[in-house]
């Protein structure tokens, strides 16, 4: 029994040592993926209650070279630990711009807003209002069709910073949405100071939706409280017609998810967005 517990012991830090080597590797990898051009931002689609495409959330797909796809849930938490994320943040933003920029003429998608998502670490730098100022003028894009989505998890920090820079940004014209909330523990008298334009709905009370269901109450309760706080409210993860349904019975004024459409690569989002012949 000794000897097995030893070489388990061995296994499991050899394991370790893998793993460990790994994430170093994807690290290194990670460093020289901007310049590699390894990055791409997919775009899925939101609507709104009659149908029509109102926006997209932009959600960065990592093409590595011999890995493959590697999902954000995967190399994001590396490059926050790595700092990274500050530098693809920026070309998240960028990138963003310039595709707003180019809907701007003809296309379908000229009055699409792109929501792109922030990382904490990101927002807190001192020269992130600076540095977004800077994207919008050089590309010149309304900045009304560019909206920040910040996490509930990441409202923890010093309150009146977090307030200073959203408003500092709101003036710029940006618009802000409450990403993933219901997970986190900001309180509404909290919420209610912070200038957010919308609220998007986690994923995880949407999941718990079906028609055979009748307990959408918790759903309904954050879209009323959305609405009355003067919220705009979309809900994520939207997977099937009976779900999108409820939600709209909810009040929703948005919605996104696999039912409606995938996040997809741009030239994708153009096709199915195009316009007719007339
Ligand atoms: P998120 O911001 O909550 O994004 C929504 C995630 O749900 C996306 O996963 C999206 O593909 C997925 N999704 C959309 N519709 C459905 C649906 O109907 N059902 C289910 N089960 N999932 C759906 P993705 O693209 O893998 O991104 C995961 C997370 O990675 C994002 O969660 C976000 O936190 C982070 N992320 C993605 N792109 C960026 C980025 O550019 N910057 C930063 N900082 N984080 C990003
Ligand atoms: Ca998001
Ligand atoms: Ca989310
Ligand atoms: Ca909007």
């Amino acid at each position: 029994a000794k000897a097995a517990g030893r070489s388990q012991i061995c296994y499991y830090s050899v394991r370790m040592q893998e793993k460990l080597l790994s994430k170093m590797n994807l690290e290194l990898a990670l460093r020289d993926a901007i310049t590699n051009d390894e990055f791409e931002l997919y775009y899925q689609p939101q609507f709104d209650r009659l149908g029509n495409i109102q926006g997209v959330e932009a959600l960065i797909r990592w093409f590595h070279p011999t890995q493959g796809l590697i999902s954000p849930m995967q190399f994001i938490p590396l490059a926050e630990e790595s700092k990274l994320i500050i530098s693809i943040g920026d070309w998240v933003i960028r990138t963003a711009c310039l595709q707003l920029k180019k809907w701007q003429t003809s296309s379908n998608l000229q009055h699409a807003t792109i929501s792109v998502n922030v990382s904490a670490l990101q927002f807190s730098q001192d020269d992130f209002v600076t540095s977004v100022e800077a994207i919008l003028r050089e590309i010149d894009v309304p900045p009304k069709q560019l909206q920040i989505e910040l996490t509930e998890s990441m409202l923890v920090a010093d309150k009146e910073i977090i307030a200073h820079k959203m408003g500092e940004l709101k003036q710029l014209g940006i618009q802000f949405s409450l990403d993933d909330f219901g997970t986190g523990y900001s309180s509404l008298s909290y919420l209610q100071k912070l200038p957010f334009d919308q609220l998007k709905i986690d994923q995880s009370f949407v999941r718990g939706l079906s028609s055979h269901d009748e307990d959408s109450s918790l759903a309904f309760a954050i879209a009323a409280m959305g609405s009355s706080l003067g919220l705009e409210v979309i809900a994520e993860g939207v997977e099937t017609q009976a779900q999108l349904d409820l939600l709209k019975q909810c009040g929703c004024d948005l919605f996104q998810g696999y039912f409606l459409g995938y996040p997809v690569p741009v030239s994708e989002l153009e096709n199915r967005f195009s316009q007719r012949d007339r």
